[in-house]
């Protein structure tokens, strides 16, 4: 789905990022109030400290910290030892206390890195810092009216700020895709764009090319979906490249995307630093963080995405292609691999490449014609193994797999259970049946035979549909293929 940018040569693009991920904490950053808001009615889930009420004290959500400090190890972030919370001043009615708590000079880390691959290059995007704030409430606008949900207020919010290292809106959605990746295998985010439990910001200008100071950059918002933050981009960059071709200034605003009609349009003039007025938050304590528990939360770092796809690929044979969408969707890859576990048999690498086909052909099919997801489905992973063993041991031919995937698809129940139950005959493996049967099929079909001998390869596909109807699917299409050949062959 690239989106062709046909940005001018002469001019360069300079991208950098900023992402904000709440993070999937049972309780909010500074109450116990539940984060597990999504579905509830507005204002359920409030108390008086993230409504903002005057006099109450916020506690720091320790499990928050934790997850910050996992995604800044993995996006290979220095941690400092000491770190604090700032109020952040600004008068919105979706902000209850008038400032939000967020991080200014000292973030829980900064210097990291994360890598990305755009036509076969592989390219370090710098990250310049991870830090942890809260979320804001919502407002609900009506016509002429606006109500508040405050549910969503003081979720803990993670934001992840890059360099601005990305040089086209294409290696901006990579970034994007890879950051949602690691995010959703260490487990504290969702990934969700769709539902806003991860949002992405874009800052973006535009230079002559071979000129080192950068030029005067816009903020893009409002992008939820990693096609509208390429496409965003992409008008971005035209329309500055455009106004700098006019001899025009750019100025430095916020913009919104507006999806429906595929623009920016200015917002409000960028505000600075200052005009937020930092300073740290007194109600809060000053954030130690011992290495002997930033080397614990090491320790718990799952396998990230980039190893897993080596790992497919060195361990199992898999090709790259298998391998990336395998990996793109960590509960696809899940289960592949409890596939994979299962196996009854001892050649795990033909078993993983069998699984893989499994997988990514038939059971990604059955699941988008379904509309679920693979933990939705009915289809255990015991049951793919099953019907994986049965082929193995040719009890089923690959036709007649098929038939029972569907079955088990809908019914959730084992392979072996719908072969006996459907009385599914096993192939015929006596291999002097078969050549019988097919010794039957070509003298009662002289013309056909005619034909492949004459060399018209059509006719031989005939004759093997012919085999399988008298064998009623029992007969494996392969070994029917060979003999039939060989039978042709050798009888003028
Ligand atoms: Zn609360």
């Amino acid at each position: 789905m690239a989106i062709d940018s046909g940005i001018a040569t002469d001019f360069e693009v300079v991208i950098g990022l900023e992402v904000h991920s709440q993070l999937l904490t049972k309780s909010k950053m500074f109450c116990s109030c539940s984060t597990d808001y999504a579905y509830a009615a507005p204002n359920t889930h409030v108390c008086p400290i993230c409504m903002g009420m005057p006099g109450v004290l916020p506690v720091i959500n320790e499990q928050a910290v934790a997850y910050t400090i996992m995604t800044a190890l993995a996006l290979n972030c220095e941690i400092p030892a000491y770190s604090k919370f700032d109020r952040k001043n600004y008068p919105y009615p979706d902000l209850m206390k008038g400032y939000q708590i967020s991080q200014y000079d000292i973030p829980l880390s900064k210097n990291g890195y994360l890598t990305i691959e755009h036509d076969g290059q592989i390219k370090r995007i710098g990250i310049t810092r991870v830090h942890l704030e809260e979320d804001t409430a919502r407002l609900l606008h009506h016509e002429g009216y606006s109500l508040v949900d405050i549910n969503r207020s003081g979720t803990p919010l993670m934001e992840i700020v890059s360099e601005p290292d990305m040089r086209s809106p294409e290696e901006a959605r990579l970034y994007m895709q890879k950051l949602r990746e690691i995010l959703v295998y260490l487990g504290v985010s969702s990934g969700r764009m769709e539902e806003g439990s991860l949002r992405c910001d874009a800052n973006i200008s535009v230079r002559p090319r071979g000129q080192q100071k950068l030029g005067v950059k816009t903020e893009i918002k409002n992008m939820n979906s990693f096609r509208s933050v390429e496409r965003a981009l992409a008008y971005e960059a035209h329309r500055q490249i455009e106004l700098l071709g006019n001899g025009q200034p750019i100025h430095q605003e916020t913009r919104g995307w507006v999806e429906t009609k595929g623009i920016t349009v200015a917002q409000r003039s960028k505000e600075y630093a200052h005009d937020y007025r930092y300073f740290p938050e007194p109600d809060l304590p000053p954030l130690l963080i011992s290495r002997a528990w930033v080397e614990e939360l090491r320790a718990q770092l799952p396998e990230l995405p980039d190893a897993r796809r080596a790992r497919y690929m060195d361990d199992y044979g898999l090709s790259v292609q298998d391998a990336n969408v395998l990996t793109e969707d960590k509960t696809l890859g899940d289960y592949f691999e409890q596939v994979v576990a299962v196996a009854q048999t001892s050649d795990r690498k033909a078993r993983a490449k069998a699984a893989a086909n499994l997988v990514l052909n038939d059971v990604v099919r059955l699941l988008k014609a379904n509309s679920i997801s693979i933990q939705e489905s009915p289809l255990s992973a015991a049951a793919s193994a099953n019907l994986l063993d049965l082929l193995d041991k040719e009890r089923i031919t690959g036709k007649q797999a098929k038939e029972v995937l569907e079955e088990a698809f809908v019914s959730g129940k084992m392979p072996d259970v719908i072969v006996k139950e459907k009385g599914i005959e096993p192939p015929i493996s006596d291999q002097s049946a078969l050549e019988r049967i097919i010794e039957e099929v070509i003298a009662n079909n002289p013309k056909a035979a005619r034909d492949y001998r004459a060399g018209k390869t059509n006719a031989l596909q005939a004759l093997i549909g012919q085999v399988m109807k008298q064998t009623r699917g029992q007969a494996k299409a392969d070994s029917v293929r060979t003999i039939l050949i060989a039978k042709l062959d050798e009888t003028p």
